[in-house]
């Protein structure tokens, strides 16, 4: 594989990504401004971590003169779907506005491949179950709203100067690397798996069920759980079909199996030993009560197809939770070589 430009590469999913690319031989930048990500994410020495933003016009300009990338996978992104009611601009800034200086970046440079970190969220009430490709979009909130205007522009880009991407519209994230080397730490955390674990370890008092009386199985909402370093090798196998020439696509990334809030409860008494100290409570606006994925197209255009499943995601999580951390990043540090300030004419590899 070549050389990759994984931007929000020392976040959650891009971290797990960017491991991920370095076992399979590629050569990886990483831009991350650390708004959201944490240097320490980047374990492996060969990374080469420049600290800075999506739209910083200059800093990109001298990554992609010194390393000449043939391909970005772009996570950099606010994620946050309550945030992004609360605050859309800063959705519409961060997730539309700044990558469009990447873009213009990318074409200066020739770069014509992208692998773009869409979402379900893009799809809003399903129409039926499970959510193909070819399911309406009509996100119901500024964030998904957001991937989506970010998923057009790249259709544009492409009748204009030929940039092929790949939208990887993923299902749930979760789980942590299986070695527990790296994990989820978000700030605030607002997700089921991570929340119930943190209820275990003292991190919440309790985990809130939102809504009992849903049209499910057990009345709990249901969702498609894909673990985090399923994720990643998608990734991998979406750079290399971009690479050998292949044509754009949207692909879902889940596993086709729906778990319910009370079956994520259950996984994690069962691993952990522990009670989980449950309170249930109203619905949670905004949220339907099933998305299952149909990842028959990932499987066809890619060969790839999700390998673990929820007692792997939870097991995984709760190593890197109960874990030394407590799924926590120390501090700012990492193994990754550093450049800081690059565009301010410190730029120095
Ligand atoms: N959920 C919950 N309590 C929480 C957080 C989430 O019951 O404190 C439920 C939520 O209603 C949804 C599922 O867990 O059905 C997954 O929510 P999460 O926020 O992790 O991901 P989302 O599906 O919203 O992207």
């Amino acid at each position: 594989m070549s050389k990759i430009l994984v931007t929000g590469g020392a976040g959650y999913i891009g971290s797990h990504t960017v491991r991920h690319l370095v076992r399979e031989g590629a050569e990886v930048v990483v831009l991350d401004n650390l708004s959201e990500g944490h240097r320490e994410a980047l374990v492996d020495a060969e990374v080469l971590f420049v600290e800075g933003g999506i739209g910083d016009r200059a800093l990109l300009r001298s990554v992609f003169e010194k390393h000449r990338p043939s391909a970005v996978i772009h996570f950099a992104a606010h994620a946050y779907v309550g945030e992004s009611v609360e605050d859309p601009l800063k959705y519409y800034e961060n997730n539309v506005a700044a990558p469009l200086v990447m873009l213009g970046v990318m074409r200066e440079f020739d770069c014509r491949n992208i692998v773009f970190s869409s979402s379900c969220a893009t799809y809003g009430e399903p129409e039926a179950l499970p959510i193909t490709e070819e399911n309406p979009q009509h996100p119901i909130n500024p964030y998904g709203r957001s991937k989506l205007m970010f998923e057009e522009v790249l259709k544009d880009c492409e009748v204009a100067w030929g940039l092929r991407s790949v939208c990887l519209r993923y299902f749930n994230a979760c789980g942590c690397s299986e070695d527990g080397k790296i994990g989820e730490d978000h700030e605030p955390e607002t997700h089921l798996i991570p929340l119930v674990l943190m209820s275990l370890t003292g991190g919440v008092e309790r985990i809130r069920v939102f809504g009992t009386d849903y049209p499910t199985k057990d009345g709990t909402c249901i969702r498609d759980y894909i673990h985090v370093d399923d994720l990643a090798s998608a990734h991998g196998l979406a750079v290399r079909y971009l690479e050998n020439g292949g044509a754009s696509e949207a692909i879902n990334l889940g596993t086709g199996t729906g778990t319910s809030v009370q079956e994520i409860i259950d996984a994690a008494e069962r691993i952990s030993g522990k009670t989980v100290p449950v309170e249930h409570g109203p619905r949670r606006a905004g949220d339907p009560a099933e998305l299952i994925a149909d990842p028959s197209k990932a499987k066809r255009i890619l060969g790839w197809k999700a390998e673990r499943g929820i007692e792997v995601i939870v097991e995984s999580a709760w190593r890197w939770f109960s874990g030394p951390r407590g799924g926590r990043y120390d501090a700012d540090v990492g193994n990754a070589e550093c450049v800081k300030g690059a565009s301010r004419g410190r730029f120095k590899v």
